[in-house]
């Protein structure tokens, strides 16, 4: 299996202390020591390229984040119940860089997780329309509160969804015509409000991640959001952008993924890369939403927004903002998109490459004319990738669709070596 004696008794140990709900990354686990840029290296000093993680989407321990968090912590961390020029700095700058109306007029509310933004934003939804039900796409993942697990579909059969849940299709463009996939969405969302109002639950909120990560990624059709709110909004419900995956740059095109979309939401929520490892998150409000919410309640988050969170928020942004740091990442993908779509006409088992910026998916299937999943050469893949120490995981109903999400200071160089493992590891296979 590749593991020693001391990785079989840390693997049992960890099962001890930490629990059976824990899943370790690959069928030879990685133990890592430390991180720097694009690569992670494990306990024996061997290094591996890391084209997944997009919580350091700068790159693991980068300078100028570490150094901007080391330097507040020597002088202060504490809660937002001070008068602080730093928080509202950074909300100022972070508003700033929204597209429409949310961008002008809205407020920005601290949370720790990606998560805790989507469990707020929810309690806001639900209060402003004083209806409870909730729509989202059929694998979507929103977070792992009580509330936000139960309109997560993708924690599995087994886990217990909210009974004023409504799920749509997602927006699969390998199966469904392009042309037909804005209409079925728009369709689908009108007969589940109709559904959810039959019930007397109404509609509260549709909550979409826009480039679909966890239903398998597709970020094509752009025409499909704007539709969607304004069917949501007519009945009286708000339109939600969850922003944990596509947000501060990952499409590079934009820094906000709904952006892509033509869309102008309610509630933004995001989180993962906006202190690049440092745990800071949120949700952005239009002042009509947040209203009713501040009146009513007040809210508190202990560690949201501290002042050591937000300085690395702040050294985040202000270097993803950095002149050339997206239009690279930008060129970079464009090579990356290209090399896959060369292997897919090499390898039979590729059906279908999609993606946008720095995060593609590449869709595995036993047959491509019937387009059947192939979930055995999806894990297979993954593995093998990581015994030529190159780091990526899986995603989609069946995991059959290869999520390459490297950091956005992924270089030319980094691809080659990608592409070159997985041409060897399709090879293999
Ligand atoms: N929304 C989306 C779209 C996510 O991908 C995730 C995390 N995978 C979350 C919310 C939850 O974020 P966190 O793990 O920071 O709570």
């Amino acid at each position: 299996s590749g593991l020693d004696a001391e990785d079989i008794r840390h693997i049992e140990r960890r099962k001890r202390l930490l629990g059976p709900a824990y899943r370790l990354f690959y069928r030879t686990p990685v133990k890592i020591a430390r991180g720097e840029g694009v690569f992670l290296y494990d306990d024996k000093g061997h290094q591996y390229l890391d084209a997944y993680n997009n919580v350091v989407s700068l790159g693991h321990s980068s300078p100028r984040v570490v150094d901007a968090i080391k330097e507040q912590l020597d002088i202060l961390c504490t809660h937002s119940r001070y008068m602080q020029d730093g928080l509202l700095d950074y909300a100022e700058r972070l508003l700033a860089t929204f597209d429409g109306e949310i961008g002008r007029t809205g407020c920005v509310m601290f949370t720790c997780t990606g998560s805790e933004a989507n469990d707020l934003a929810l309690r806001v939804a639900r209060h402003r329309t004083g209806k409870r039900g909730v729509i989202v796409t059929s694998e979507a993942y929103h977070g792992n509160s009580g509330a936000v697990a139960a309109i997560s579909p993708s924690l599995g059969k087994h886990s217990t969804l909210d009974p004023s849940l409504r799920t749509v299709s997602a927006p699969d463009s390998y199966r469904i015509p392009l042309a037909e996939i804005g209409p079925r969405m728009a369709a689908e969302v009108a007969q589940q409000i109709k559904d959810l109002e039959r019930r007397g639950d109404g509609i509260a909120a549709f909550i979409v991640d826009s480039v679909f990560s966890s239903d398998g990624l597709f970020v094509n059709p752009t025409d499909i959001l704007a539709p969607v709110a304004e069917i949501v909004r007519k009945a009286g419900g708000l339109f939600i952008a969850d922003e944990v995956q596509s947000g501060f740059g990952r499409t590079c095109d934009h820094l906000w993924g709904y952006s892509r979309h033509g869309v102008d939401p309610d509630i933004v929520t995001m989180g993962k890369p906006m202190g690049n490892g440092y745990p800071v998150a949120g949700a952005i409000f239009r002042p009509e939403v947040i209203e009713d919410f501040g009146r009513d309640m007040r809210y508190f988050n202990t560690f949201g927004g501290n002042t050591v969170a937000i300085a690395a928020a702040r050294a985040t942004l202000d270097t993803i903002l950095s002149p050339g740091l997206l239009t690279n990442a930008s060129k970079v993908g464009g090579t990356l998109l290209a090399g896959l779509q060369q292997l897919g006409q090499r390898y039979e088992q590729i059906g279908d490459v999609r993606g946008t910026g720095l995060y593609y998916g590449v869709e595995l299937v036993k047959d491509r004319v019937a387009k059947t999943t192939d979930i055995d050469v999806g894990l297979a893949i993954v593995n093998g990738l990581r015994d030529r120490r190159v780091l990526i995981s899986a995603t989609g109903p069946d995991a059959n669709v290869l999520k390459i999400r490297p950091q956005l200071i992924f270089s030319e160089a980094n691809c080659d070596q990608l592409l070159d493992a997985l041409d060897k590891t399709l090879a293999a296979i």
